[in-house]
Parts: C-alpha cells; sequence; structure tokens
C-alpha cells in the first residue's frame, strides 16, 4: 500500500494534508482516487490506516493508527567521507533502506570531493527527498537526519555507546573480530556509530585521532571493499544481527 510522511501530528479532527509533491504523486501517479486507502506516518513516527477524503486539495482521512515498527532496535549513525560523483546519494537511499538513524559527511584528509557547509546545505533538500523516498518506500516509521560537514576532530562530539571506524589496514592485518564482539555487546536501546572511509581511505593520524577518542577499528573481512559498498555491509551486519540472527 501507498505509503507517505506528513509534516504533522494526528491532530483531533483526524486529517492529514499531504505535502505537494505527495498530491501529485497520489493523483497523476500512482492514479488513487476519493475512498482509497493508504497510510501516513506522522511526525510522531506512527503509521496510520487512511482514506483519502479530497485527492484534489490532497485531504487525507485517518482512520485508525496501526501497530507497525519496522525501526531496528539500536540507534545506528553512520559517519561516512565524501565520496566521488554520486555515490554519496547511492549510499543514503540505501543506508536508508537498511535501517540506519542519523547519517553524517565527513570531509576527512584524502577526500578528493571539498564541500564547505555551505554547498552541502545547498544539497540537503535533494538529501532529504531521497530518504524520504526511501524510508517510504522500505516501510520505515521515520526518516533518517542527514548533517554536515564535520571533520575528524568533531567526531568527539558524535560518538555513541559502540563506536567503530572501518579500517583498511585492520583488514590487511588479518584482525577480523572487532565488528562481530562489538555487535554481540550491542543491547536494545543503545547506539551505535560506524564511521567509513573514502576511496582513499583514512590516514594513520585521523585513525590515531579517532582511537583516542575510543573508537574502535573494525576490518570488513579479507577483501577490500569501495567505499560505497563498505558503509552497506556494516548496515546490512547491523541489521541481521538486530534482527535474523535473534530470530
Ligand atoms: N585506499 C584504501 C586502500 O588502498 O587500502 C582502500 C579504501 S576503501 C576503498 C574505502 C573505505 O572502505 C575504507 O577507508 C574503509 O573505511 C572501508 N573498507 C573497505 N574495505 C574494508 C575492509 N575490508 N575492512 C575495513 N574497512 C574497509
Amino acid at each position: 500500500m501507498q505509503k507517505y510522511f506528513v509534516n504533522e501530528l494526528l491532530m483531533p479532527e483526524k486529517q492529514f494534508i499531504l505535502e505537494e509533491h505527495d498530491q501529485h504523486h497520489l493523483k497523476n501517479v500512482m492514479r488513487y482516487h476519493n475512498g482509497d486507502t493508504i497510510i501516513c506516518i506522522d511526525t510522531n513516527h506512527i503509521q496510520y490506516l487512511c482514506t483519502i477524503a479530497d485527492i484534489q486539495q490532497g485531504m487525507i482521512k485517518a482512520e485508525k493508527a496501526l501497530d507497525i515498527d519496522n525501526e531496528l532496535d539500536v540507534e545506528v549513525t553512520l559517519i561516512y567521507a565524501l565520496p566521488k560523483g554520486d555515490k554519496f546519494e547511492l549510499v543514503l537511499q540505501k543506508a536508508c533502506e537498511l535501517g540506519v538513524s542519523h547519517i553524517i559527511a565527513l570531509q576527512s584528509k584524502r577526500c578528493v570531493v571539498k564541500m564547505t557547509k555551505d554547498k552541502f546545505a545547498k544539497k540537503l533538500p535533494r538529501y532529504h527527498k531521497i530518504l524520504k523516498e526511501a524510508s517510504e518506500q522500505s516501510g520505515r516509521n521515520r526518516i533518517p537526519d542527514i548533517k554536515g560537514i564535520v571533520t575528524i576532530k568533531d567526531i568527539g562530539s558524535c560518538l555513541g555507546d559502540v563506536n567503530l571506524v572501518a579500517y583498511e589496514e585492520t583488514a590487511k592485518s588479518q584482525h577480523h573480530g572487532q565488528l562481530y564482539e562489538s555487535l554481540q555487546q550491542l543491547q536494545s536501546g543503545q547506539h551505535i556509530v560506524v564511521i567509513v572511509g573514502c576511496e582513499g581511505g583514512f590516514e594513520e593520524s585521523e585513525i590515531k585521532e579517532l582511537n583516542a577518542l575510543g573508537v574502535k577499528c573494525c576490518s570488513l573481512g579479507k577483501r577490500i571493499l569501495r567505499s560505497e559498498t563498505a558503509p552497506l555491509y556494516l548496515l546490512s551486519v547491523i541489521g541481521y544481527s538486530r534482527e535474523v540472527a535473534k530470530c
């Protein structure tokens, strides 16, 4: 069933107004009509079964709250050093499908892309649209937030209960166990932060700074993954360990 996030809390009159873009999508792309059923998710992250009251005005009537929670039971932050081209957008979409809670764009020393905070701010509406659509498509209860640009020096204020940096040199040294051990220790409700490098990887000095903050190096196995594959590997194993391996 078609799902849309709305920028509102369900009010006593039990109506939502869809955003203009979603009104257009519902009417002209999906070709829905008055009386058809959709799901809307309000700003409290609650999913409601709704009927379309007036498709021209984007007016939706909530029928009942649904007992659906498709979020991971841990908070996950991905700190990702800016890659080249449109890989960042690909990772946004896939990370969202995999359940990420927060995405932070990192400007590390070997990033070819030099992004200022202003340039990043201009891209935010597009990034938010990608995250919203991926959240709707994957049935999530919330849209991940995104911020940038941070440097390694800012990372101290972003850390959680478990903090890992995927480091290619750890993989090369054949010490593969840290990710497994950390996921074994992770408790429901905790916050895990994972940091991934760009195409050129991390400089040793950056890894030392992270280690001094308590961030542990982890391997993602013997093969060196592309910078856009590594975050998806990490988020997949987090999801697997929280939802699939436990069942
Ligand atoms: N230029 C680096 C090299 O030659 O070794 C490779 C960097 S890799 C393409 C990009 C990022 O993905 C790394 O900085 C790291 O965060 C992550 N990564 C890729 N494969 C990994 C692995 N096997 N173990 C740990 N991290 C990995």
